[in-house]
């Protein structure tokens, strides 16, 4: 068995290109948080002050929202057996959300997939196919419609249900840290949380980000690149997190359905908005939904686009994007 799941690509899944033509260079730090690297990249301010606290907004949610860490508020959902849970405001605001997104989706976006997370265990240094019946016991634990958000009150009514929030924490993330840069007068910044990008207003030169967009056949280089500007960028990619056995190779984005990592012919799908709560979450449920009803949701949806690559290097797009494939 070969362990290769790319941890530490997974921050260059979309490439930044700011080219940027102030007089004054950026400011940017990055962190290990989200269990991925945080970059944050400030053009129009030069004060380390506000940098740092950007980068303490991602730090207290990653504190909050992450499910390993004892008494965080996943933690304690996931650990409270079926009793109600009282959580921080963002935390309840954020379950909210993604229960939002797994009725618009019924039920491909769903955050109690975390008994299967569990189980395939893609951080795992020996990960291993589950058995059927393992699949099918944490199958009968999946089910959002289980999860009650009353207040700032979270409830898991079945008790050995639990939730993963991987699939849209970086992106309510980013908006926060997007919120703390505006509220600082801040408007000009790359926000990059593991691929999962925004790119707040426009360059200090007036022009537009163009942010590349790795190319899922070969994760070490770009696809094209997307020039956007106050937009949130999100990719979701079978790539970011896998391991092979007999050659056959089993990624990190599961269907609620049966269990099994999602397989419908899709490479990679990228979201752009506003909110990019919603991109993150969109992006893992057209996934999910593969591309016919990927493309139907992102359509149905205003000011939300999408970028989608099959397996067969189709690129298609909705909405009117500034996508330029690499030669
Ligand atoms: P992303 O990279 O944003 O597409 O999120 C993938 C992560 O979301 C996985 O690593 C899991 O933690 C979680 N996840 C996997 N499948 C699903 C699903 N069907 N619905 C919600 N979250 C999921
Ligand atoms: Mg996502």
């Amino acid at each position: 068995m070969k362990r290769l799941y790319c941890f530490f690509l997974i921050c260059l899944t979309v490439l930044c290109l700011p080219g940027c033509a102030s007089m004054n260079p950026p400011i940017s730090r990055q962190d290990f948080l989200l269990d991925t690297i945080v970059s944050v990249t400030l053009y129009d301010t030069h004060s380390q002050d506000i940098l740092n606290g950007c980068m303490d907004v991602c730090r207290e949610l990653d504190a909050l929202f992450s499910p390993t860490k004892e008494g965080s508020d996943v933690y304690r959902i996931n650990h409270a057996g079926g009793r109600p849970v009282a959580v921080d405001a963002r935390t309840a605001e954020l379950i909210r959300k993604s229960l939002e997104v797994s009725q618009l989706t019924s039920g491909a976006f769903d955050i109690t997939i975390a008994p299967l997370v569990d189980l395939w265990d893609f951080k795992s240094q020996f990960p291993r196919v589950p058995s059927q019946h393992q699949i099918d016991e944490a199958l009968s634990l999946v089910d959002y419609r289980a999860v009650q958000v009353e207040g700032n009150t979270v409830t898991l009514t079945n008790p050995k249900a639990s939730i993963d929030l991987g699939g849209i924490a970086k992106g309510y993330i980013a908006d926060r840290m997007r919120d703390y840069l505006l509220e600082n007068g801040c408007q000009s910044a790359i926000l990059d949380l593991g691929g999962n990008v925004y790119a707040m207003g426009k360059r200090t030169d007036g022009n537009n980000w163009t942010i590349g967009i790795r190319s899922p056949f070969d994760t070490q280089s770009q696809i094209g690149t997307l020039t956007v500007s106050d937009r949130s960028v999100v990719t979701s990619g079978p790539y970011e997190r896998y391991f092979e056995v007999d050659g056959k190779r089993y990624h990190h984005i599961l269907d609620p359905d049966t269990g099994y990592p999602v397989e419908n012919g899709l490479a990679s799908v990228t979201i752009l908005s506003d909110q990019s709560t919603m991109g993150d979450a969109l992006s893992t449920a057209c996934f999910v939904l593969g591309p016919s009803e990927g493309e139907q949701l992102i359509q149905s949806l205003d000011q939300i686009d999408a970028l989608f690559i099959t397996d067969s290097r189709d690129i298609f797009s909705t909405g009117d994007l500034d996508f330029h494939k690499n030669s």
